[in-house]
C-alpha cells in the first residue's frame, strides 16, 4: 500500500469531500423538514388550546344566562349596592348560588366572584370569609368591566389563583350593579388535554406576579421550576400529573426540566411559542411552550405540554439509514477511483522499468508493449473507443547489412525508431518487436484513420534522405482492435496484411 499512497490519499479526499457535502445536504434537509414540524405543531397547538378554552368559555355562558343573570341574585347585588351592613345580602347570595357553585367545581370551574361597581369583592365562593377587599389595580378584567359595561375574557392572575376569566356585567332595572366573574382554572384545560396518551400538561407563571398579587398566605400553591427561577408552576394543574405515584411523577418532572432547562432559559427571553424535542427512558417527546397573555396582552407565562412525538425518532432513524447509503456509496466511488489511479500508476510504473525497453532504439520492447496494450485495452473496453494496429518491417533489410555491414544496419534502425517517434502522438504507443520489425499502437484511431497514419509514414520513410544512411523503405500491415479478439489475433491480423504488402512489391500499406 504505501507504493500507492498518493493514491489512496486522493481516493480518501474524494470521499471526505463527497461525504462532508452529504452531510451538509442532509442537515439541511433535516433542517428545513423540522422547521415544517415546529411550525405545524405549534399551529395545532395553538388551536386546540382555543378549542378547548372556547368551550370552556361557552360553558360559562350558560351557567351564567342559566342560573346567575336572575332577578333573584340581581336584586340581592343591587340592594347591596346600597346598603352599609351587606352581612346578610352575602348570606342571601351564598345560600341561593351554593347548590350551582358545587356543580360548577365539578364542572372544572374553580371560581365564581361576585363584586360590587367599583371593584369591590362582595363574595368568593371559593372563599366565602375573604370579602371587602378592593380589586382595583389587581384585576384589570373587572375594572374593564367597571368602565365598560361590557363581557371581558381571558387570562389573569388574581389574589389566590390564576384563571381565565368570564367577567360578566349585571343588571338590575337597567342600573349597574356590579359583576360577576366566572373562572376556570389551567388544571381543567389540562384534565381536558390530558385525555390525549402520555401527554401531561402545566401552568408556568411569571414569579414577579405571583409576588405581587397572590397573597402570601397562598403562595403554597405554587412551585419553583428548574427550568427557570423566572417561572413558578401551578401546583393545581401539577396535581393531574401527581395523581398517580406523587414522588416519582415530581423525580421524572424535574430530570426533564434538567434535560431541557439549558435551552429554555434562551427561550423564555423570546415572545414567542417554541418548542423543544427530548428523549427521556428511551422515548421521544416534545415540549411546547406556549405563550400565555393576560387580558391586557403582557407575557405572563406558559401553557406547557409535554408529549410523546415519534417525529424526532424517525428523523433520526432516517438520518442514520442515509448516513450508511451515503458512506457505501462514497466508499463506492473512493475505490473506483482508486483503482483507476492504481491502474494508471502501474502503467506509469512499467513504463520505468528497464526490462521492457530495446536499449538499441530505447523503445518499448516486445515485453513492455504487450504490458502496455493490455492496460490500454482495459481502459478501451470500458470506454469503447477504437484502436488499431500497425506491423511495420524494413524491406530487403538483409541487403543494407550485407552490403554496408551490421554497424549501420543498426544505425538504420536507430534512425527509423526516431522517425517514427516523432511522426506518432505521444498517446501512440511504438515498440520494437524484433529484428527490424516494429509495432505501432494508435490510440483512439478506426482502420481507416490508422490506415491514413500508416501511409504517412511510408512517404515519410520513403521521402527521407540521411546524409550518412543508406536510402530504404518500409512496408506495413494495418489492423484494428475488435471485441472478442484478443491480443495476439489482432497482431496476427497485422501481420498477415504485412506478408500481403511485401509479397504484392513492398513499400506499400495493406489493410487486413
Ligand atoms: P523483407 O523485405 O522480406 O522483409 O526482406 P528482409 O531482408 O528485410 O527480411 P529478412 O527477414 O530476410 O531479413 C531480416 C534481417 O534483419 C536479418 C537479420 O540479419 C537482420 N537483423 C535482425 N536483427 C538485427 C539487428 O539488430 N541489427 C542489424 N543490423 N540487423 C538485424
Ligand atoms: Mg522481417
Ligand atoms: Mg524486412
Amino acid at each position: 500500500m504505501k507504493k500507492y499512497r498518493k493514491e489512496v490519499v486522493w481516493s480518501i479526499v474524494l470521499f471526505v469531500v463527497m461525504t462532508s457535502v452529504g452531510l451538509l445536504y442532509q442537515n439541511y434537509m433535516q433542517k428545513q423538514q423540522i422547521a415544517i414540524f415546529e411550525e405545524q405543531t405549534l399551529k395545532d397547538n395553538v388551536s386546540l388550546l382555543h378549542t378547548v378554552i372556547n368551550g370552556l368559555n361557552r360553558q360559562s355562558d350558560t351557567i351564567f344566562s342559566i342560573k346567575i343573570n336572575q332577578a333573584q341574585v340581581l336584586r340581592v347585588m343591587s340592594e347591596a349596592d346600597a346598603v352599609k351592613n351587606r352581612d346578610a345580602l352575602r348570606k342571601q347570595l351564598y345560600d341561593l348560588l351554593q347548590p350551582t357553585y358545587e356543580l360548577l367545581k365539578d364542572a372544572g370551574i374553580r371560581q365564581l366572584h361576585f363584586h360590587l361597581p367599583g371593584n369591590i369583592s362582595f363574595l368568593r365562593f371559593h372563599k366565602p370569609k375573604k370579602y371587602g377587599d378592593s380589586l382595583k389595580g389587581v384585576r384589570y378584567s373587572i375594572d374593564l368591566v367597571n368602565k365598560t359595561k361590557k363581557v371581558v375574557r381571558g387570562f389573569e392572575e388574581g389574589r389566590i389563583f390564576n384563571g381565565f376569566r368570564n367577567v360578566y356585567p349585571l343588571f338590575y332595572a337597567e342600573k349597574f350593579v356590579g359583576t360577576v366573574e366566572i373562572s376556570f382554572s389551567i388544571r381543567a384545560i389540562a384534565q381536558i388535554l390530558s385525555r390525549e396518551e402520555n401527554s401531561f400538561h402545566g401552568l408556568l407563571i411569571e414569579k414577579r406576579l405571583v409576588n405581587t398579587k397572590v397573597w402570601s398566605e397562598n403562595h403554597k400553591y405554587y412551585l419553583p421550576s428548574a427550568l427557570s427561577a423566572k417561572y413558578l408552576w401551578d401546583k393545581k394543574a401539577l396535581d393531574t400529573l401527581y395523581k398517580t405515584d406523587e414522588d416519582a411523577q415530581k423525580a421524572k418532572l424535574r430530570s426533564v426540566e434538567k434535560i431541557l432547562s439549558k435551552k429554555t432559559v434562551k427561550m423564555f427571553s423570546s415572545e414567542e411559542d417554541f418548542l423543544l424535542p427530548f428523549a427521556y427512558e428511551n422515548k421521544n417527546y416534545i415540549a411546547i411552550f406556549h405563550v400565555l397573555r393576560n387580558v391586557a396582552h403582557e407575557k405572563v407565562g406558559y401553557i406547557v405540554s409535554f408529549k410523546e412525538s415519534r417525529f424526532f425518532k424517525q428523523l433520526h432513524r432516517h438520518r442514520e439509514i442515509n448516513l450508511a447509503l451515503m458512506l457505501g456509496l462514497n466508499f463506492f466511488w473512493a475505490l473506483l477511483l482508486f483503482l483507476f489511479l492504481k491502474k494508471e500508476h502501474d502503467i506509469k510504473e512499467m513504463l520505468q522499468t528497464k526490462s521492457n525497453y530495446d536499449p538499441l532504439t530505447n523503445l518499448l520492447n516486445r515485453r513492455g508493449f504487450e504490458i502496455a496494450y493490455k492496460a490500454l485495452s482495459q481502459t478501451h473496453e470500458r470506454g469503447q473507443r477504437p484502436f488499431s494496429l500497425l506491423f511495420v518491417d524494413i524491406d530487403l533489410f538483409k541487403k543494407i547489412n550485407d552490403t554496408y555491414g551490421h554497424d549501420v544496419g543498426d544505425l538504420v534502425l536507430k534512425h527509423l525508431a526516431e522517425l517514427l517517434r516523432s511522426a506518432l502522438r505521444s498517446s501512440d504507443i511504438v515498440a520494437r518487436w524484433g529484428g527490424e520489425e516494429f509495432v505501432i499502437l494508435l490510440n483512439d484511431a478506426d482502420v481507416v484513420k490508422a490506415k491514413d497514419v500508416a501511409e504517412k509514414l511510408r512517404l515519410m520513410i520513403e521521402e527521407n534522405r540521411h546524409e550518412e544512411l543508406p536510402h530504404f523503405t518500409i512496408s506495413v500491415g494495418v489492423a484494428q482492435a475488435q471485441d472478442n479478439v484478443a491480443f495476439e489475433g489482432v497482431l496476427k491480423h497485422a501481420d498477415e496484411a504485412l506478408y500481403r504488402a511485401k509479397e504484392s512489391g513492398r513499400n506499400r500499406v495493406v489493410v487486413y
